[in-house]
């Protein structure tokens, strides 16, 4: 079988681990990416640096590949559209159309009777005395924020008198959730009722970045249930091809909510690579060349850590069991709140 080269679009640490697994499936790759420094040209065959709205460099990147993905979701539409008239991308363009909007994603959500937090949309200041009902609540910037960036804490109405927030932009206020538990699924789709959906991986934050996922996570038989159901009606819904993480909230009454769709790998999926036989970034590329579907099975349980910011530098000098793994992402610059690497430890 003729195997196609796969493009991606952005070089950070996921177009790292997925050039790595296409490299074991013998697939080329070529990563597009707009920083000089991309740590993922390390790990591809082929790196095209340029900005994303560079019509000739997008065009060559275009010319070299058979296949289109992306790991991350921030990609103007009107771009993926654009490439996917030449070459497939998949996931399809329509997809990162409703992901990247908190209040289109949300809709979309909600329209599959899938429960989310409850939310509004805000245009200005004096929108937010209306809904009081959602306080204490969180707005968030409805295009471009992760990890907590372009979020901000209500309180109460009196809060947004300090809070200098720029009302040219639209927001989403949500309300805020009494969390017992995050956690994430992740599945990747191959077609029309054919998907490989991994066990639900325990999150969790500080300062809203991840630092730890670990498998078994902690949870009721129907939670478990009822998750995986929301995971695999989502993407069938998206008709979506490759992998996909939804995150789940549960609060102390033991209800859920989706968070939110990650229409790419996920940093919570990171310990897929050792946990079982087949990760997250292997059964992505598989998906995406159309490469056969193999049943995944988990080997071990696991824990990852994200090792963020300075803390590389002590993991860098340190010798590891044989049980546990650790990933450089090879930044050139270490910085605050950066991930830098991560370790995967197994367990039994
Ligand atoms: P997000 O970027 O929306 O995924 O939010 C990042 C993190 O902020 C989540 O993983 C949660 O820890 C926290 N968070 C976001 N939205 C809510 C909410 N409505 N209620 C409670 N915590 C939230």
């Amino acid at each position: 079988m003729h195997k196609p080269t796969l493009g991606i679009i952005g070089g950070g640490q996921l177009g790292s681990m997925l050039a790595t697994s296409a490299k074991k499936l013998d697939i080329k790759t070529v990563i597009f990416c707009d920083d000089i420094n991309a740590p993922a040209q390390n790990f591809s065959d082929v790196f095209i640096h340029g900005n994303y709205n560079d019509k000739n460099k997008i065009n060559e990147f275009i010319e070299k590949v058979d296949v289109i993905t992306f790991e991350f979701e921030n990609i103007p539409f009107e771009t993926l559209n654009e490439i996917n008239k030449s070459k497939p991308v998949l996931p399809k363009p329509s997809v990162n159309r409703i992901i990247q909007h908190r209040l289109a994603e949300k809709d979309f959500i909600n329209k599959l009777n899938i429960r989310t937090t409850q939310y509004t949309s805000i245009e200005s200041k004096s929108e937010i005395e209306t809904v009081q009902n959602l306080l204490p609540g969180l707005i968030k910037t409805v295009t471009l924020g992760y990890d907590g960036k372009g979020q901000h804490r209500v309180n109460s109405i009196k809060d947004l008198d300090h809070l200098n927030i720029d009302f040219s932009k639209q927001y989403i206020l949500e309300k805020l959730v009494k969390l017992k538990k995050e956690f994430s699924i992740i599945i990747t789709r191959f077609g029309d009722k054919k998907y490989e959906v991994y066990e639900p991986i325990e999150n969790f934050h500080e300062d809203q970045i991840l630092k730890y996922s670990i498998i078994p996570a902690d949870l009721s038989e129907k939670i478990l249930k009822q998750s995986k159901l929301w995971a695999t009606e989502l993407s069938e819904a998206l008709k979506y091809i490759g992998t996909l993480c939804v995150e789940f909230f549960l609060d102390r009454n033991n209800n859920l909510y989706v968070n939110e769709i990650a229409p790419r790998v996920h940093n919570s999926g990171h310990l897929t690579i050792n946990a079982y036989n087949v990760s997250q970034f292997e059964n992505h590329v598989r998906a995406v060349c159309g490469l056969e579907q193999i049943q995944i099975k988990k080997i071990c349980n696991a824990k990852m850590k994200n090792l963020i910011g300075d803390q590389i530098n002590e993991y860098r000098k340190k010798k590891f069991s044989k049980n546990e793994f650790f990933f450089d992402y090879l930044k050139k610059e270490v910085k605050l709140k950066r991930k830098m690497g991560h370790l995967t430890i197994l367990k039994k």
